[in-house]
């Protein structure tokens, strides 16, 4: 990185580009030549699929493309590959903007994550979502890392380890209630959830439209193994099935 010292701002950009491409150029010539990973391979079928399967849905896609997004939600997932906010919703392409990262956390505003904070500012100030959920998984990693500590992750894993180290006071209270083992795990992927709320009303564009009465926050948790989704009830303070909520007439068996 010792170049970056020695270069303007402008020979900078030019010459980070230069290494980029080496980089590209010296890891992976097999890609140069037109044949791929195995992996690599498989997600490209897997568009190929995609194509054929989403051109049945060419006009509402063209329209999309030409007259621009209007989601109705702001979606907080966990990267994690087996939560999928689409799915698990039934959302088409333009109905949910979504924030992903590592246990689904939203900092408190005074210690943002600027990508973080960024995507909140236009969902909510910009596209005008009218919601904005939260939703949490069962057997989350992140959870897990903040509950053995951050002295547990490996020593250079910087970046890893300041954003665990955000999620360790989200649960603190989970911690302390005496809880252990999958419960202890349960009870803080739902802690997390419902500090990450509180923390989204820290953000002037959420506590705008909540001054005005115009959003509605959310906080969900989603099990991998059951399916099953858990919404909380301010009211009463509890968890409830998301299938008590919706309905009877429109529910699916179980
Ligand atoms: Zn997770």
């Amino acid at each position: 990185m010792g170049y970056l010292h020695h270069y303007g701002s402008a020979k900078c950009v030019v010459n980070t580009a230069y290494f980029m491409r080496q980089a590209l150029r010296s890891l992976s010539t097999h890609r140069i030549d037109g044949s791929f990973t195995g992996v690599t391979e498989r997600l490209l079928h897997g568009h190929h699929a995609f194509r054929k399967r989403a051109g049945t849905e060419g006009d509402y896609l063209k329209r999309l493309a030409l007259e621009g997004q209007k989601p109705t939600a702001l979606f907080i997932g966990c990267s994690d590959s087996r939560v999928i906010p689409e799915w698990l919703t039934g959302s088409s392409p333009g109905e949910l903007f979504v924030v992903r990262n590592i246990a689904n956390h939203v900092p408190h505003a005074d210690n943002a994550d600027s990508s973080v904070g960024a995507a909140i500012d236009y969902a909510v100030g910009v596209l005008q979502v009218a919601d904005i959920v939260v939703c949490g998984h069962s057997g989350c990693g992140g959870i897990r890392a903040a509950l053995n500590g951050v002295e547990a992750l490996p020593p250079k894993h910087d970046s890893l380890r300041e954003w665990v180290g955000n999620i360790v006071p989200a649960i603190r209270s989970a911690v302390d209630g005496g809880h252990e083992g999958e419960a202890l795990m349960d009870r803080s992927v739902e802690e997390n959830v419902l500090t990450s709320l509180d923390n989204l009303t820290t953000y002037g564009a959420v506590a705008e439209r909540i001054a005005d009465a115009s959003i509605g926050l959310h906080a969900w948790v989603y099990d991998l193994g059951t399916l099953a989704l858990r919404v909380y009830d301010a009211d009463t303070g509890h968890w409830a099935d998301a299938r008590t909520l919706i309905a009877p007439s429109s529910r699916l068996s179980p």
